[in-house]
This record gives structure tokens, C-alpha cells and sequence, in this order.
């Protein structure tokens, strides 16, 4: 997807926290695969750019997903048997 073609601006909201968000921009940009051209400006977004501007589903499923992670792991250690040591 061109950039130039995308001149509306996103309606996503990011209902997580800061330091959710800020993760997020974090892992976004480690697997960043926009090109761009000599003198630096973008001209295809990657996939992980263009979830961000464009798919509030994806968004929420993210912030869903890391706050029940934790919930899981603590039921899982809930659940353990007990240490033979
Ligand atoms: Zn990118």
C-alpha cells in the first residue's frame, strides 16, 4: 500500500494504557517493514503500521490479550502440583 494513497485520517482509538501503548510503538518498530525511499520518506507501510492506522479490531484483540496473559499464568501456577523438591 502506497502512502500517498492514504490521506484520511485513522479513527483508531488505543483503549490500553500508556505503557501499553508505548510497548506496542516499541514492538512495532523492531518489526517495522515500511520502505522508504532516498530521502526518507515513507512509501509502503508494513503490516504492522498499517494495523495500527487501520484496524481497531486488531487493537483491541492486543490489549485484550496481554491484560488476560497474566490472568492465565497466575491460573495456571494456581493449578500446579505441588513441588517434590
Ligand atoms: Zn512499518
Amino acid at each position: 500500500m502506497h502512502v500517498e494513497q492514504r490521506r484520511t485520517r485513522t479513527t483508531n482509538t488505543w483503549h490500553g494504557t500508556r505503557e501499553e501503548a508505548a510497548e506496542l510503538v516499541e514492538a512495532i518498530q523492531r518489526n517495522c517493514a515500511c520502505t522508504y525511499d532516498k530521502s526518507g520518506v515513507r512509501r509502503t507501510l508494513c503490516a504492522a503500521h498499517h494495523m495500527l492506522v487501520d484496524d481497531q479490531r486488531a487493537l483491541d484483540g492486543l490489549v485484550f490479550a496481554k491484560r488476560i496473559l497474566s490472568s492465565l499464568r497466575l491460573e495456571e501456577w494456581l493449578n500446579a502440583p505441588p513441588s517434590l523438591s
